[in-house]
């Protein structure tokens, strides 16, 4: 895990949370599977199927955006993220696994973080597809 991202990310969010690691994590697994770096357009798009704190992550280290049309919400209620590069077609699904080990703020946060990537997430291919890339008018 770079700590520069963590740190970017605790900027934007303005504290640091359990739930902003799953989303920081979840960055920069995306990041190193996908090869991807920040969304100069709209070719990295998320569709988060939450709202909660990991949110803040994935728009402040990939760039995406509501606005931008490339964060896409579709509540399920789980901290699930799939990310989609338009320019060649991957896609990638993280669904985290939560942390049962232990109840302590501080201790889960650092696991989210710094444990082993396979035990913090489930990797799958999204089952559903994006919707048109947003016209600009
Ligand atoms: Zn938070």
């Amino acid at each position: 895990m770079k700590k520069e991202l963590w740190e970017k990310a605790v900027g934007f969010h303005g504290h640091e949370c359990p739930g902003l690691a799953i989303g920081v994590r979840a960055c920069d697994a995306a990041m190193e599977k996908m090869g991807i770096g920040c969304a100069q357009d709209e070719e990295i798009v998320c569709i988060t199927e939450n709202d909660a704190c990991g949110v803040d992550a994935i728009q402040s280290l990939l760039g995406c955006s509501i606005g931008k049309g490339n964060l896409i919400y579709r509540g399920t209620g789980k901290q699930a993220f799939s990310f989609f590069n338009r320019k060649n077609g991957e896609k990638l699904r993280l669904y985290f696994k939560g942390v049962s080990h232990t109840d302590d703020r501080q201790e889960k946060q650092k696991f989210i973080l710094e444990g082993p990537i396979d035990e913090v997430f489930d990797f799958s291919v999204p089952k559903f597809d994006l919707p048109e890339q947003a016209r600009i008018f």
